[in-house]
């Protein structure tokens, strides 16, 4: 197959628009797209003609407002081109009207109280800045996703805001540094996707992955990742083969996959893009995500994308790689080769650290669902405390800014901006930290708490709402200077010493670490879900999306009670799994092996009397014990869920799903697990750890 060919080949990109539109359409249309201008219907018809031509010829017979809900997954509903002809056959038709808007009887979607139930009907907007796609033989228009008053229903409407607020405020900036020729920013992400296959077999016969993508019980195996024999290690056929095609239908869709390669975990694998702008990188990691899921079956594998699937090895992440390009092609977080570029790169750091200070739990909250508190803080994963790895170079560069001190022995006299160059940063020194939240990677951040389901939308907001309210500020002291070199030097030695409490180089596992940010630093460390999704409400967060119309006050309440009521269905979902598999599997099994082992005790004694029979006595008293255990957590765990069921407020109940549930789950786990390890294979009902980890071959 001819690679550059096939690339975006089920894409209605514009390279395609160039050949089917007219010069006028095309130019109305690229208007649309870099400056949002409106669309006349004229144009939405002629463009729309050209699209159901493109996509019918590439075997597409439906069409759909493809979207992103606040599920975090994408939805669809299709409908076919046909339209009824007079001689009883149909003509294929697609207006522009239905390119441009669509409304799903969509009352099913959470909304969190924004729309009652008279007016449930959403609608769905055509976002032309992404391109539509053709997917099992249905093109795809990506839409955002709104209620009937104009308020945000999805994860789009908000990035695209958020885009916005950050390039009218990084503008400003550019200006003061006489940027002539920019014209726009735009923020860039590649999102490094983890994930976990597993034999489709085996999958089948796990309830709790099956319903909640994760294992409720499993023994440690013998063996787990200690041996780093898995990461970056060769491909197994079967592995090899879903990843060919897994490649193979991404770029037919015009996503870059870029790299691939076995993780830590035994089973673990990860697919890196190469990046592209955050909107786009947003619909293109819900369609790899999709993909991966959709093509993993075909090759007898099941593919996992929960944070974490198992206890005892690395969980997965998606790893968000952030920067800041101009039109002009240039990466405002790389170092420059003159002092003002320096100066430049300085201020647009220095916006990113007291971005990440002042909403460090906007940003903790952004990653937060009941799966992500498992992984945070262990095996590979950063701690739930928000903190920014800039290396020793970067560092000590600031440390010299902020005292007024050489930056070295060999420079002498202080760094002076707009006079110095700052000292070429090497590129890898600053990338192997993998215990820190946030690090700086030589020209770009890489944010590392995100869980490997998540959308990436969410964070993307959070990062560039947060980092345009720094630039705002920042602006508005610069833009009233008298003399901008000298103001542009206090701003900066300010805000490092201000901020410079979130930057930690050190190693981010250490408890000592926790104590440290917490006790000395200030730092919050916000562990669950119900730590910190609240804060999404705190005045200066609410205060910080209004001024720069990102969300609504009323906006932010109901995400908050989504991801809030998300969290209690997860729990109340992984809670009830368990309670039917202890019930009518793993009981019945302990009893089944118990019995065995009862009746081979009494065969021996009516063998003879002198015949010990202490192992399977011995054997029996644990399981016992062990079952006593799991029958009483099993119906402590049912009267609780039943507590909490009266609870109607999502605030505390959150609160107690984390405190009376949870709990009640671990104990419940380790007594199962345990018993696990003492019954006989043939009688255990689920195929283990060993079997999940190492099973495909
Ligand atoms: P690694 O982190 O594994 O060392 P890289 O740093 O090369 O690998 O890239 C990781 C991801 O970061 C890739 O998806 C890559 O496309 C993305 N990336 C590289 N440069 C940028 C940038 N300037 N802005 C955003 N993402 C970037
Ligand atoms: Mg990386």
């Amino acid at each position: 197959m001819n690679i550059p060919e096939y690339f975006g080949s089920m894409v209605f990109d514009d390279s395609a628009m160039k050949s089917r539109l007219s010069q006028s359409v095309y130019s109305a249309m690229k208007r649309t797209i870099d400056d949002g201008r409106s669309l006349d219907i004229s144009i939405a018809n002629a463009v729309a003609d050209a699209m159901k031509e493109w996509a019918i010829e590439r075997g597409a017979t439906h069409f759909t407002h493809w979207f992103q809900p606040m599920t975090g997954i994408t939805a669809e509903k299709h409908d076919s081109f046909i339209v009824p002809a007079a001689n009883g056959k149909v003509i294929m038709e697609f207006s522009g009207k239905e390119l441009i808007k669509g409304e799903p009887d969509a009352s099913a979607f959470p909304s969190g109280g924004l729309r009652a139930t008279f007016e449930a009907r959403g609608y769905t907007a055509w976002d032309p800045t992404s391109y539509a796609f053709i997917k099992e033989h249905t093109l795809c228009i990506p839409t955002a996703f709104c209620s009937f008053g104009g308020e945000a229903l999805d994860m789009k409407t908000p990035l695209l805001r958020s885009m916005e607020a950050l390039n009218r405020q990084a503008m400003r900036i550019l200006h003061l540094f006489g940027n002539q020729n920019v014209t726009s920013i735009k923020t860039t992400v590649g999102p490094e996707q983890e994930y976990f296959l597993i034999d489709k077999e085996m999958f089948d016969k796990r309830r709790d992955i099956y319903y909640t993508g994760r294992t409720l019980f499993g023994a440690r195996p013998p063996k787990g990742q200690e041996l780093h024999d898995h990461y970056f290690g060769a491909l197994k056929p079967r592995v090899a083969a879903f990843m060919k095609e897994l490649d193979e239908e991404l770029w037919k869709l015009g996503v870059l996959a870029k790299t691939e390669h076995n993780e830590a975990a035994p089973a673990q694998h990860e697919l890196a893009p190469i990046y592209t702008t955050t909107n786009i990188a947003t619909d293109h990691n819900q369609l790899t995500m999709e993909m991966m899921q959709r093509i993993a079956p075909k090759h007898g594998l099941a593919c996992l994308l929960h944070e974490k699937p198992f206890e005892g090895v690395n969980g997965s992440g998606k790893h968000n790689n952030w920067s800041i390009q101009t039109n002009t092609g240039t990466n405002l977080l790389t170092p420059g080769d003159t002092p003002y570029e320096n100066a430049q790169f300085l201020i647009f750091l220095c916006a990113f650290i007291r971005a990440v200070d002042e909403y460090s739990d906007l940003l903790r909250l952004s990653t937060a669902t009941a799966g992500n508190d498992h992984r945070l803080g262990g095996h590979e994963a950063p701690p739930a405390i928000v903190s920014i790895f800039l290396g020793d170079e970067l560092t000590s560069i600031l440390d010299s800014i902020e005292q007024d001190t050489a930056y070295s022995a060999a420079e002498k006299q202080p760094l002076r901006l707009g006079v110095h160059v700052l000292p070429k940063l090497p590129r890898d020194t600053t990338d192997r930290n993998r215990t820190s939240p946030i690090a700086f990677t030589g020209n770009k951040f890489e944010f590392r708490m995100l869980g490997a389901p998540a959308s990436i939308a969410l964070t993307n907001v959070m990062l560039n709402t947060a980092v345009a309210e720094s630039l705002s500020l920042f602006a508005d002291e610069l833009e009233n200077a008298n003399d901008f070199e000298s103001a542009l030097h206090d701003l900066l030695r300010r805000t490092i010493h201000d901020h410079r409490r979130v930057i930690f180089n050190g190693n981010g596992y250490d408890e000592a670490w926790v104590r440290e940010a917490t006790e000395v630093r200030g730092l919050h460390n916000l562990r669950t879900t119900p730590d910190c999704v609240p804060k999404l409400l705190d005045r200066k967060n609410i205060d910080l999306f209004v001024k720069h119309n990102i969300f609504t006050e009323s906006e932010l309440r109901s995400r908050c009670h989504i991801m809030l009521s998300n969290y209690c269905k997860v729990l109340n979902i992984e809670a009830r799994t368990m309670i039917d598999m202890v019930r009518r599997d793993i009981l019945p099994a302990i009893s089944a092996y118990e019995g065995k082992l009862s009746s081979a005790a009494n065969e021996k004694r009516s063998l003879s009397s002198t015949i010990s029979c202490g192992y399977e006595e011995k054997l029996v008293r644990r399981l016992s014990v062990l079952a006593d255990t799991i029958c009483r957590c099993t119906d402590t765990l049912e009267d609780n869920l039943t507590e909490i069921k009266t609870i109607s407020d999502v605030f505390p109940r959150s609160g107690k799903y984390r405190d009376i549930i949870c709990p009640v789950m671990e104990e419940l786990r380790t007594a199962v697990d345990e018993a696990e390890t003492c019954t006989a294979s043939e009688f255990w009902p689920f195929p283990t750890y060993g079997d999940l980890l190492f099973g495909v071959r």
